[in-house]
């Protein structure tokens, strides 16, 4: 039967051979076990079911949440011959009619179906009535009641068990945690499952994270190492992807610009041409990449700072699925911080919602200014242990000096403080720094005792300052008061000189000036912005009334 699993991968797909442990598992479902599968997104979990679905008799009934993918997800198979349709509450009556007739004269291979679909008396009288080859469990995380994604629909897939005696099941997901792992298996019921666990490290991609300072430049330079290779450009917003086109156009680099305000035909033909043409680069949105599977693609660079790890992990991956050697390359800034926070502020999502998308952008923040190897924290951050160093991420080629700041960190803390904690990044460094702006003016700030007090470190210093301070706690912005730095219960300690700071000396080279006579050392720097991450993990778990978990990015929230 394997031999048939090979011709269909090659005939009916077109790819060349399986990857990673696709084919073992294809193998422990076609002998009909049920199987559990961890995979990273991206990694080729469709395959598992869809390959062993047609090569077994009936159909394959596949369990997703994702209802606004199915559509692509059914067109793209009917595109290669395959007998597909959907059911879910997108579908009119008269459509799910349709399926249902298909469904009964069984001339399908697959059926996507919603779990509240699945789970109804109606369709499963009608299901448990004719030969089915599989069930697949598509995200099954969802079934775990600790992760963010959970369906209550889900918990009721365990009567798939009994209702289809004999067929086998695989659930398949992207969350590698042990204890998502026990209680997939537990709730869905699985019988006896082979469970098949991925690595989630991608060993050909270099991961580089710089501050930003005039980003442009900072790009132009990156790419000097890229002539006439493919590359994505993730942008923040549509203007800053067209602008960043032409420029780089303006250059001589093939870059054409990708995002959701463009008309449906240019999309279309700046993607045929990415896929197509040598040396192309797409300068996007995230509107751009989902379902893009170019295999040469040298670099992936992003000039602001994605929502989560989750979606960096995400959008780095698309660069070297060709196994050769690529780059994921990213400046961030302040202004980043500030920007998304303001979305998640904005957004009309509920109070728990937002705090695990603030937590998601402080574990972003606090892996962009770890002092460890980028690999490593990554890996670990999705659950996965390992205990060396890559040696090829920026970190690691280049490990970053620390310096004791806590003298700059008090005077930026007090001056915070007698500004009111009413301004931005911008203000307050202006009158650290001693400049006489009409917003100094305006409120009088040249008459504090704090103004001018930093005129010895420049302005990227300071924001790289302020920085370190939010991602460790001292410092936190207030989105009500349109992104005001304020101080927070931990700052006290600081400003009263109990605790000293060390800082990353980052790209931006933010020098110590004085050497300063040490009271208590307690050294903040590389494992410990770890721990402040895994402090605000707690934090928000507990908040949550649950145990720590693991937050995955999930395509429907993009
Ligand atoms: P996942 O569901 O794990 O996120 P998908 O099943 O959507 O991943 O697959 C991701 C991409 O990898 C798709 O573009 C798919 O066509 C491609 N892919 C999967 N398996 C193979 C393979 N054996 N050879 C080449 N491409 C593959
Ligand atoms: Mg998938
Ligand atoms: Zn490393």
């Amino acid at each position: 039967m394997i031999n048939r699993a090979e011709d269909i991968l090659k005939h009916t797909f077109g790819y060349a051979a399986f990857r990673g442990s696709q084919r073992e598992i294809i193998n422990t479902v076609l002998s009909g076990h049920d199987a559990l599968v961890l995979m990273p997104t991206g990694g080729g979990k469709s395959l598992c079911y869809q390959i062993p679905g047609l090569v077994r008799p009936g159909m394959a009934i596949v369990v997703s949440p994702l209802i606004a993918l199915m559509q692509d997800q059914v067109s793209a198979l009917q595109q290669l011959g395959i007998r597909a349709a959907y059911l879910n509450s997108m579908l009119s009556r008269e459509e799910a009619g349709l399926t249902l007739r298909a469904i009964h004269d069984q001339e399908l291979d697959v059926l996507y179906i919603a779990p509240e679909r699945l789970l109804q008396d109606a369709t499963l009288d009608r299901l448990v009535n004719i030969p089915i080859s599989l069930i697949a469990i598509d995200e099954a995380h969802c079934v775990s009641q600790w992760g963010h994604d959970f369906r209550a629909d889900y918990l009721g897939l365990n009567v798939l068990r009994h209702a289809f005696p004999g067929v086998p099941r695989v659930a398949l997901t992207a969350t590698a945690d042990q204890r998502s792992r026990d209680e997939i298996v537990a709730r869905l019921d699985l019988y006896q499952p082979e469970v098949f666990v991925s690595s989630f490290d991608r060993p050909n991609i270099r991961y580089v994270v710089k501050g930003k300072g005039d980003a442009k430049a900072q790009l132009l330079a990156f790419l000097q190492d890229f002539k006439s290779q493919a590359g994505i450009v993730y942008c923040m917003s549509r203007n800053r992807v067209d602008g960043i086109a032409a420029w780089l156009a303006g250059r001589g680099f093939k870059a054409l610009p990708y995002h959701a305000g463009l008309s449906a035909e240019e999309r279309q033909a700046h993607q045929q041409r990415f896929l197509r043409e040598e040396g192309v680069i797409m300068v996007a949105t995230i509107a751009f990449g989902m379902g893009i599977d170019k295999p040469d693609v040298r670099f992936v660079a992003h000039l602001d700072l994605p929502k989560s790890l989750e979606a960096y992990y995400q959008e780095t991956g698309r660069a070297g699925r060709d196994g050769q050697p690529s780059v994921a390359w990213m400046v961030y800034g302040l202004q980043d911080v500030v920007r998304i926070g303001k979305m998640v502020q904005d957004s009309s999502a509920n109070e728990q919602f937002k705090r695990i998308e603030r937590a998601k952008i402080d574990s972003l923040l606090a892996w962009c200014e770890s002092t460890t190897c980028r690999r490593r924290a990554l890996l670990r951050y999705f659950g996965e242990e390992s205990d060396t160093a890559c040696g090829n991420c920026d970190v690691c080629m280049n490990p970053p000096k620390t310096w004791d700041a806590t003298e700059a960190a008090q005077k930026l803390l007090s001056n915070i403080y007698r500004t009111g904690q009413r301004f931005g990044a911008g203000h307050v460094i202006d009158v650290l720094r001693g400049k006489k702006t009409d917003k100094v003016a305006q409120f009088g700030h040249h008459s504090l005792s704090t103004f001018g007090i930093g005129v010895d470190l420049g302005d990227q210093q300071w924001r790289s300052i302020i920085r370190q301070l939010l991602v460790q706690g001292y410092l936190s912005v207030n989105e009500q008061a349109y992104g005001a730095i304020q101080l927070t219960e931990k700052a006290r300690a600081l400003l009263r000189g109990e605790v000293a700071l060390f800082l990353r000396q980052d790209a931006m080279n933010v020098k110590p000036n004085r050497p300063r006579r040490a009271s208590t050392q307690v050294a903040v720097a590389d494992n410990d912005l770890w721990e402040a991450l895994k402090a605000c993990r707690k934090e928000l778990a507990d908040a949550l009334g649950v145990p720590p978990f693991h937050v995955f990015h999930d395509a429907t929230l993009m």
